[in-house]
C-alpha cells in the first residue's frame, strides 16, 4: 500500500533577482512573501531544522508519513550552483524525505544546475516549478515580472527535455487577459503539473496601492469557478492540476474576500462539473 506523502514548505534563505536589482527592483507588484510562509519555516533556521519541525507537526496525525522538501519561498535556484546543491542535498539527508520540489523563475535555471538536477532526478522524486503567471507579455510588464512568456516556454521545454517533471503556476484574473487563449498555450507545454491561483490583492504591495487608487472589477466566486471550468476544459488530461485557488491569510488580503477554504472551494468546483 502506498504511503501518504506531504510537502513541507521551506524558506531556505534565497532572495529573488527581481528584488535585488539583478532583473528588477521591488519585485512583482503583487508579491508579498509573507503570504506563503508557515510559522515553522523561517530563514534563520537551517533546512534540516525546518524539515524536522515540519515533520513533527504532521507526524502527530500520520506517524508513517513521508515528505517532500518544498523549496518555495522566493527563487530557489538563485545562488551559486554549489550553494543550491548543498541545500537540496541537506534536505535529502533528512530521514523520511523522499524527494524535492523546487520553485523558481523561468529566467533562473543555469545549465550547470540543470545538469545536476538531471542526475538528481535519477535518484529521487523531483519537480521543478516555474512561476509563469501569465502568457501575456503586456501583463508580465504590468506586474513587473521581469521575464517574458517566451522565457517561460524555453525554461519549461529545456527542463522537460532532461526528463524532469515540470510544474507551472499561473495567476487568473489580471485585467485585460484572455485566459482561454492562455489555457490553449499552456496546454501545448510539456508540463506534468499546473497550479491555478486567483489574483489576490495583498495589503502592502504595489498592486494594492494601484488597486486602492483605481479599483478594477474582481471576479465573484461564481465567475471564477466558471473561468476555472472553461480553462481546465482546454487542458490535456496528462497535466495534473495541483490547485485551483490559493488562500492568503485574511488579515493580509484586500480583495477578493470570498471567505472560502481550499476544500470548500474544491467541493464547489465539483458541483461545477469538474
Ligand atoms: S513573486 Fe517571486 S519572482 Fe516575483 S518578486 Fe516575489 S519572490 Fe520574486
Amino acid at each position: 500500500m502506498g504511503t501518504k506523502t506531504q510537502k513541507i514548505t521551506l524558506n531556505a534563505g534565497f532572495t529573488c533577482p527581481n528584488r535585488d536589482g539583478t532583473v528588477g527592483w521591488g519585485g512583482c507588484t503583487y508579491c508579498n512573501n509573507q503570504t506563503f510562509n508557515p510559522q515553522y519555516c523561517a530563514p534563520t533556521k537551517s533546512v534540516t531544522q525546518q524539515l524536522e519541525e515540519g515533520k513533527a507537526f504532521f507526524a502527530r496525525k500520520y506517524p508513517d508519513m513521508k515528505y517532500l522538501a518544498y523549496f518555495q519561498a522566493y527563487t530557489n535556484t538563485y545562488g551559486t550552483v554549489e550553494h543550491c546543491i548543498s541545500l537540496y542535498e541537506e534536505a535529502l539527508r533528512v530521514d523520511d524525505v523522499v524527494g524535492v520540489v523546487i520553485a523558481t523563475r523561468p529566467d533562473c535555471m543555469p545549465e550547470a544546475l540543470l545538469d545536476y538536477l538531471t542526475q538528481l532526478n535519477q535518484r529521487t522524486f523531483l519537480v521543478v516549478e516555474y512561476g509563469v503567471e501569465s502568457a501575456s507579455d503586456d501583463t508580465l510588464r504590468w506586474i513587473n515580472r521581469g521575464h517574458t512568456w517566451q522565457q517561460s516556454v524555453e525554461a519549461i521545454e529545456r527542463t522537460a527535455a532532461r526528463g524532469i517533471r515540470v510544474g507551472a503556476h499561473v495567476i487568473l484574473g489580471f485585467p485585460h487577459e484572455r485566459p482561454l487563449e492562455q489555457a490553449r498555450l499552456i496546454a501545448q507545454l510539456p508540463l506534468t503539473t499546473l497550479k491555478l491561483h486567483q489574483l489576490q490583492i495583498i495589503k502592502g504591495t504595489r498592486m494594492a496601492r494601484a488597486y486602492v487608487e483605481h479599483p478594477w472589477p474582481m471576479p465573484t466566486v461564481e465567475e471564477y469557478l466558471q473561468l476555472v471550468r472553461d480553462y481546465v476544459s482546454q487542458l490535456p488530461p496528462r497535466i495534473i492540476l495541483e490547485r485551483f485557488v490559493s488562500s492568503s491569510p485574511k488579515e493580509l488580503l484586500l480583495a477578493p474576500s470570498w471567505g472560502l477554504k481550499n476544500h470548500e472551494f474544491t467541493n464547489l468546483i465539483r458541483k461545477y462539473g469538474l
